[in-house]
């Protein structure tokens, strides 16, 4: 057995038993990055030889007797929309191509502080708008379980290189299910935090009231140490909750009995494929064979949940892309005739389609003449969409549900279709809108062999419960088989 195909927590341990070392564990998931990326394209930029001088550092810090934190020289994988010092951080955009940043993301302050080994960012949709990672200007990631398919997005290198084993863990970024959905495409595990948990200092932002970053893994232990690590009150980042975290993989515990489990109805309709019911409601089945009590639940507004997140998502966007301008730092046109004139050009040259019609859609859901039609409805629905998971949580624990309607789509089916496209994120998008935390979990395979996603949904801050949850499951199939087998 490789190393790349082992999880973190049991490299964490071969590298305390000097089973091997740092550097043989980068060197195995560089040698994998070599054999299937040309098949995946899960990297935007691979940082090989500064992995190498931190997997270096780690092995000198075993043999000195240093005490290490139990994810030092784990090999992760960093989306390209988080900020890392001395390495280009693209946002997948001509707009960035050739940033490099001058400072680290808070999040990345810690891995490194973890002394975890950056192996280099992953490909993403262009600022973390779509789900397919179709819309990266970089390339195209391909799904590592059949390589005609998408991998979801906007994370899709962090979730590809996962099942590929083209990296250990990762770290991506959730707005509206951008963790969640690539997860369940690609069968791993997805955890996106609850709002406030972990800092966006240093993200680029998307839509800064629903944005956060979260981890993803082989295992929910990985998920749970890697959330350990980033999680935490920041002060760089005025949403950030200063509250006691604790240490969720020290935390993990079976807890199947007396766990109550809400089933939303509105979450099973029309339109979520028959097969992903089915596996979601197995997987209900065992957690309720184990002693968890299963009870019906509502959530009446989520069939308003699309149209509210596409308003305040792109209305967020259109104001915090402003800033790509041609002036400060980015790309910036050629050829112009005065200022206006290269504002112009720089942002029609600079952006995809897919960000111009956020941009597009939240400058005109913003406008005077329109605010309080679509804008302001769109908050009123958020609040309501809130207050009905505060009232659902007042009968049950964890919510299930579907992560996404269906398996992985083909590359080029849904990219000339926006509406279709979006409705891909319909079970994951209520979650951002109400601040909460939701882990995504491999549920099964599909008629075609392809990943289906279990979501569970917790109140805020309940990570501990979800993630007990989430591992109560994992250890009912026997583990998750994440890595793709015909690559
Ligand atoms: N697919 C959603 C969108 O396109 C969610 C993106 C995200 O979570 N970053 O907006």
């Amino acid at each position: 057995m490789r190393l790349y195909e082992k999880t973190a927590s049991e490299l964490s341990e071969m590298l305390k038993n000097k089973e091997c070392s740092a550097l043989e564990l980068c060197d195995d998931v560089l040698a994998r990055i070599n054999e299937t990326e040309d098949k995946v394209g899960a990297y935007v930029t691979v940082a090989a030889e500064t992995a190498r001088e931190n997997a270096n550092k780690v092995d000198a810090a075993i043999a000195a007797g240093e005490k290490l934190h139990p994810l030092a020289g784990i090999p992760i994988g960093i989306k390209d929309n988080i900020s890392t010092k001395g390495i280009r951080t693209t946002c997948s955009s001509k707009m960035l191509e050739n940033y490099v940043p001058p400072f680290d993301a808070t999040v990345m302050n810690k891995v490194n502080a973890a002394q975890m080994t950056v192996m280099g960012k992953m490909n993403m949709d262009e600022f973390a708008m779509g789900s397919s990672t179709e819309t990266s200007y970089m390339h195209l990631t391909r799904n590592p379980h059949n390589t005609e398919c998408v991998p979801g997005g906007s994370s899709g290198g962090s979730a590809a290189s996962i099942a590929a084993g083209e990296a250990i863990v990762s770290l991506g970024s959730d707005t509206g299910g951008s963790i969640r959905q690539p997860a369940a495409l690609c069968g791993v595990v997805g955890l996106k935090p609850t709002y406030g948990s972990v800092s966006r200092y240093g993200l680029v932002a998307f839509a800064s009231s629903l944005d956060q970053i979260g981890p993803l893994g082989k295992s929910v232990k990985d998920v749970a140490m890697l959330q350990s690590v980033i999680c935490g009150h920041d002060r760089y980042d005025a949403t950030s909750k200063n509250i006691e975290y604790p240490d969720y993989a020290a935390g993990l515990k079976e807890n199947a009995k007396g766990l109550k489990i809400g089933i939303p109805k509105e979450y099973f309709g029309e339109g979520i494929d028959d097969q992903v019911k089915e596996s979601v409601m197995k997987a209900v089945k065992e957690l309720e064979a184990q002693g968890a009590a299963v009870c019906e639940i509502s959530l009446p507004s989520t069939e308003y949940a699309i149209n509210t997140y596409y308003i305040i998502a792109s209305a967020e966007a259109s104001s915090n892309l402003a800033r790509f301008d041609g002036v400060k730092y980015g790309f910036r046109a050629k050829d112009y005739d005065g200022l206006t004139d290269m504002y112009e050009k720089t942002r029609s040259e600079g952006f995809g389609d897919e960000v111009k019609r956020r941009i597009m859609l939240g400058t005109f859901v913003l406008s005077s003449g329109y605010f309080d039609a679509y804008y302001k409805k769109a908050k009123k629905i958020q609040k309501k969409i809130s207050q009905e998971f505060s009232s659902a949580f007042e009968k049950c624990d964890v919510i299930a549900t579907p992560t996404v309607p269906a398996s992985a789509f083909k590359i080029g089916e849904n990219i000339g279709d926006p509406i279709k496209m979006y409705y891909n994120d319909v079970c994951t998008v209520t979650v951002n809108i109400a601040g909460l935390p939701a882990i995504s979990l491999p549920c099964g395979k599909d008629s075609s062999g392809m990943p289906m996603g279990l979501q569970l949904i917790g109140n805020k801050f309940s990570e501990q419960t979800l993630l007990n949850t989430a591992y109560t499951y994992e250890k009912l199939c026997g583990g998750f088989d994440v890595l793709a087998k015909s690559l």
